[in-house]
């Protein structure tokens, strides 16, 4: 367990431990987003010595050559992590381009920079090699890295560029009532939810093909009053304990323009108008042409047609029997699970 210092500490520290006759081992780094290459190289550098001196870079001192990014980690935090490992008996922050200053404080018998320096990329091996230390480049640990943690994370919880072409993510852009859960009337008391069977099904399948799952629902029962924004909110949260696993984004269309205020807009988001999917789009970078939209009535498949998207019926809820608009889907299906089926087939 190490002990950070300031500069007159680690004077202090290093004019004992000379005069003791211990060999001194500093290292520089940024240590930012500890991997096992970290502490393998920390534990390398101290077998080379008695005492291991860690100099982490402070943030300011990192954006100097690794740009605004970088450090994800403050200084402060970065710091206290390398302290608390077993081989490491100093932390000092360096606030500098290069850590010169320290290790003319330091004065280290050896070196350790860490995989990716060639010895005439240190610059300040001068400064070491001036009183007789010595540099020692330590090899990677199996090509671990910080950048390469930080793609791993991007690729697994947001990239996922395996699913993207050049025009954006494919989606399926889900009708709630009559859809996904039957369509009581106007749903918002979260007791009367009922799944349409096969429906957790389908967005499993779908989400596991790598679709994102866009829920677009009209609620213009808030504009009529028949209940509150915040009922709806509810609503969607006992909805989402349900599907959120599966369902990427929700958007709600509160309006109606014979409703009350303030809903009593000629919105631009009322299906089959394409507001919230255009929301979703500026979110997601989504590709329409490769996208479906799925829905229990006519202005759901209006709504698809509108937005340049794949289109399905599904005979659950209203089974298109609103007759509000003349539409054509691309397919008709029973219901939510064959509607995946049928998209799983025709990518
Ligand atoms: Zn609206």
């Amino acid at each position: 367990m190490g002990i950070i210092v300031n500069k007159e500490e680690l004077s202090r520290i290093t004019n004992e431990l000379r005069a003791q006759g211990r060999k001194i081992i500093a290292t520089n780094g940024v240590f930012d987003i500890l991997h096992v290459g970290h502490v393998k190289f920390l534990k390398e550098s101290k077998k080379l010595g008695d005492v291991l001196i860690a100099i982490v870079d402070t943030d300011k001192s990192v954006k100097h050559f690794k740009g605004d990014k970088r450090p994800i980690n403050h200084h402060d935090e970065r710091a206290e992590i390398i302290a608390a490992i077993g081989c490491v008996d100093y932390v000092a922050l360096n606030d500098e381009p290069w850590p010169n200053t320290l290790l003319e404080i330091i004065r280290p018998q050896i070196y350790t920079k860490g995989g990716d320096y060639k010895i005439e990329q240190v610059h300040d091996r001068t400064i070491v090699e001036r009183y007789g230390g010595e540099v020692k480049i330590l090899p990677r640990f199996n090509g671990t890295s910080t950048t390469n943690v930080i793609k791993k994370v991007v690729e697994t919880y947001n990239g996922m560029t395996e699913f993207k072409d050049s025009k954006g993510y494919k989606a399926v852009f889900l009708d709630r009532d009559g859809t996904i859960i039957g369509d009581g009337g106007y749903n918002y008391k979260p007791e009367e939810l009922v799944l349409i069977p096969g429906a957790i099904e389908a967005l499993k399948r779908l989400k596991h093909a790598g679709y994102l799952l866009i829920v677009v629902t009209s609620q213009s029962g808030i504009a009529r009053g028949y209940y509150t924004e915040e009922d709806y909110h509810k609503f969607n949260s006992h909805f989402l304990k349900h599907t959120g696993e599966f369902v990427d984004d929700v958007y709600y269309c509160p309006h109606h323009k014979e409703g009350k205020p303030p809903h009593n807009i000629e919105c631009n988001c009322r299906k089959p108008k394409t507001g919230m999917i255009e929301q979703a789009v500026k979110k997601w970078h989504i590709n329409l042409s490769a996208s479906w939209v799925v829905g229990d009535k006519t202005s759901d498949v209006k709504l698809g047609e509108n937005a340049g998207c794949n289109t399905i019926l599904v005979e659950t809820g209203k089974a298109g029997n609103d007759a509000a608009y003349s539409v054509n889907p691309t397919y008709k299906a029973k219901d939510l699970l064959d509607a995946a089926e049928h998209i799983l087939k025709n990518e």
